[in-house]
């Protein structure tokens, strides 16, 4: 498995996707599942920019492991986004249920994001949600990324402000350098 975080705008979504094509393997977005299938009520938080709850999130996810992850590479984007999401993947996977691989952390600041989110269009990419997101990666993904070193898991930092090609290209070759 490998895990795609960083903050809402910095790419995990294309670069998934890309390195999930480059390694022919699934690719799985919590975030993308969760906007097409939770009842009304969930959806509206989401469209505040909150997060919805580590219960349902795990729950979607464990789902998704056993449909579509074979014990070969899978690519996660959007998971994990807090502590006790980060505990439980850490603890599935020291049971055997997959391999961490790497955890890649797209690094992008406020002054590119905010513009490439208000680009897009997506119903909860306005100003205050926008805000939201950045205050809860800001306040998760530390605890998140020392939980997955602690845990020896390889954690590659790539800054996700050059353009698409370049930090596939930087993903790649770190990615290289632990296998
Ligand atoms: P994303 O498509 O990754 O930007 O996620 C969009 C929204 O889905 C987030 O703002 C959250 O409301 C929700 N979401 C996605 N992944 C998670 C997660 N791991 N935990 C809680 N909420 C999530």
């Amino acid at each position: 498995m490998i895990i795609f975080v960083g903050v809402a705008g910095a790419g995990k979504s294309i670069q998934g996707r890309m390195l999930a094509k480059d390694l022919d393997c699934p690719y799985f977005s919590t975030g993308e599942f969760l906007r097409s299938h939770v009842d009304k009520n969930i959806q509206n938080k989401m469209l505040t920019g909150e997060l919805v709850s580590d219960e349902e999130t795990i729950s979607v996810l464990d789902d998704a492991l056993d449909l579509h992850h074979n014990q070969g590479e899978f690519i996660l984007d959007g998971f994990p986004r807090t502590a006790s999401q980060a505990e439980w993947l850490i603890r599935e996977s020291k049971e055997g249920r997959f391999k961490v691989t790497a955890l890649i952390h797209l690094l992008a600041s406020p002054e590119v994001i905010v513009p490439r989110l208000l680009g897009r269009h997506r119903p909860d990419d306005h100003p205050e949600a926008i805000k939201k997101r950045l205050d809860e990666y800001r306040r998760h993904i530390e605890p998140i990324v020392s939980k997955f070193k602690q845990s020896h898991v390889r954690v590659i930092e790539v800054n996700a402000e050059a353009s698409v090609e370049v930090v596939n290209k930087k993903i790649l070759s770190a990615l290289k350098e632990t296998v």
